[in-house]
């Protein structure tokens, strides 16, 4: 670089205060705005935000550098303020995850007093804002048990998966988080640690004939490692129950969302949730798996406002380029290959994502009818009317996922779920943070200690006549 005769100007610190007030102040300001963009701080009062900006200290690092390292005692958390930080454990040579701004580490050796469980090395120049273990017990205690929850899923990322550590007999039970067709889910604990543990009636199951159906739904997620999807743990039974251990998602199901605020979702608003369920969709196709089962339901909102997707029971892995033909589903969802059993494979999971969009934008589902019959003849003939109010992306999108040909659907053709994240309703959505999860969910939800107890409206069913 060649340098050069400059001209400067130049500001008195007593004129600067006197203008912009003093340099703390303003630097107060910025970091209660820039803490603001924080998903798990947004749990918090702004009072108690505002406490955390003087708490913070501001830490720069080099491309390289480790900031901590795995088996040392900890003693300092950490928010990622700009760059991106890798976390690795010892011996592995690529990051098990990737980290960016508003992301938080090194709260598990503060919440359980104990080593690092990994190593966390800068991939770029790094800021952080690092608080230590009394303000980090102090000031974060109310969010003390969300993070908790979110560190199942974390040592389940990390490799520390817990069948043999945890027996059913050591998990104690809080509450129930939500029921479905098999039984319910609870709100168990373990070690400080809260988890969801799904009790499925082996009576019920064996009654039904869904001794696959549960057998695949526990090979299928333990397969699976997914931000986008909610992570089976472990699996127990005794005489009457089967149990399944999963990260807790403590923000409800999607339908719930949806029931109480009593209006459909702005279009941008649709297409963060729908971009988490391609994102989701996008794994299982390269998985071979088929999901089926796609419904707000199943959508469940984790404490940053990310959707998980949850419930595999109809989840199936195929070979590339087969197909399968037992119905299952729920009816509003159905692609027209299902309804008439002409055998189905993923596209019929991109064709849900189309009747999903619709929903969320509309509050119903496309095809709805009051008669079931009526419905799927609709859905076979691909008749449903777009309101007015949607934009012409969404009409076209929505144009390009119902279409009747699998084949011909937008996901399904050979650029997969590219087709979809680079159709024109997602002009200037960005996917690469989204992928990382840096881009600002449009609703955080408050996590209450109690969780609600979830109203239920459609069943899902193995196999019905029509
Ligand atoms: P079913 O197969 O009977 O429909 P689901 O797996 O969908 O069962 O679970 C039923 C409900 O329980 C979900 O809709 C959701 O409300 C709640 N639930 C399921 N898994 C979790 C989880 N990991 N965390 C929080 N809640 C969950
Ligand atoms: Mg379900």
């Amino acid at each position: 670089m060649n340098l050069m005769p400059a001209q400067c100007l130049l500001l008195h610190r007593d004129v600067f205060n006197a203008m912009l007030g003093s340099l703390g102040q303003i630097q107060h300001v910025w970091r209660f705005e820039a803490l603001r963009r924080v998903p798990i701080l947004a749990q918090l009062t702004p009072a108690q935000r505002s406490s955390l900006c003087s708490a913070f200290k501001q830490e720069s690092f080099k491309a390289g550098k480790r900031i901590v390292k795995q088996g040392e005692q900890g003693d300092r958390f950490y928010i990622v303020e700009s760059g991106i930080v890798g976390v690795f454990k010892d011996g592995s040579e690529m990051p098990l995850v990737k980290l960016g701004p508003t992301s938080y580490f090194g709260e598990l050796a503060l919440l359980r007093n104990d080593r690092r469980a990994a190593s966390v090395v800068c991939l770029t120049n790094v800021t952080v804002l690092s608080l230590n273990r009394a303000g980090f017990d102090e000031l974060l205690g109310p969010l003390q048990q969300i993070m908790q929850s979110q560190a199942s899923a974390y040592d389940a990322v990390t490799g520390n998966k817990l069948g043999s550590q945890v027996k059913l007999e050591d998990l104690k039970r809080h509450g129930v988080l939500g029921t479905g067709g098999f039984g319910r889910v609870l709100l168990v604990s373990h070690g400080g640690k809260y988890y969801a543990l799904k009790c499925m009636s082996k009576a019920y199951v064996m009654e039904s004939g869904l001794q696959d159906h549960v057998k695949r739904e526990r090979d299928v997620m333990l397969e699976l490692q997914c931000p986008f999807i909610v992570n089976l743990l472990a699996t127990f039974k005794d005489n009457y129950t089967i149990y399944m251990l999963m990260e807790a998602i403590m923000g409800g199901e999607l339908f719930t969302y949806l029931q109480k605020r009593r209006r459909p979702l702005s279009e941008s608003h649709a297409r963060f949730y729908a971009a988490c369920v391609i994102q989701a969709f996008e794994y299982l196709q390269e998985s071979h798996v088929v999901y089926r089962d796609l419904k707000p339901e199943n959508l469940l909102i984790n404490v940053d406002g990310y959707l998980k997707v949850t419930d595999f029971g109809f989840a199936k892995k195929m070979a590339s380029g087969g197909k399968t033909y037992t119905l299952c589903g729920t009816p509003e969802y159905l692609a027209p290959e299902l309804v008439t059993q002409t055998g189905h494979n993923h596209a019929a999971d991109w064709w849900a994502v189309g009747v999903l969009i619709f929903e969320l934008v509309t509050g119903r589902p496309p095809f709805y009818d009051d008669d079931r019959v009526k419905m799927f003849k609709k859905i076979c003939d691909v008749k449903y009317s777009p309101p007015p109010n949607f934009s012409e992306e969404l009409k076209d999108l929505i144009r390009r996922l119902l279409v009747r040909k699998p084949a011909m659907r937008l996901g399904a053709q050979k650029n997969g779920a590219a087709d979809v994240k680079s159709h024109p309703w997602f002009r200037g959505f960005n996917w690469p943070a989204f992928e990382r999860q840096q881009v600002q969910p449009p609703y955080v939800p408050k996590v209450k200690h109690a969780p609600d107890i979830c109203p239920h409206s459609r069943r899902a069913v193995a196999d019905w006549s029509i």
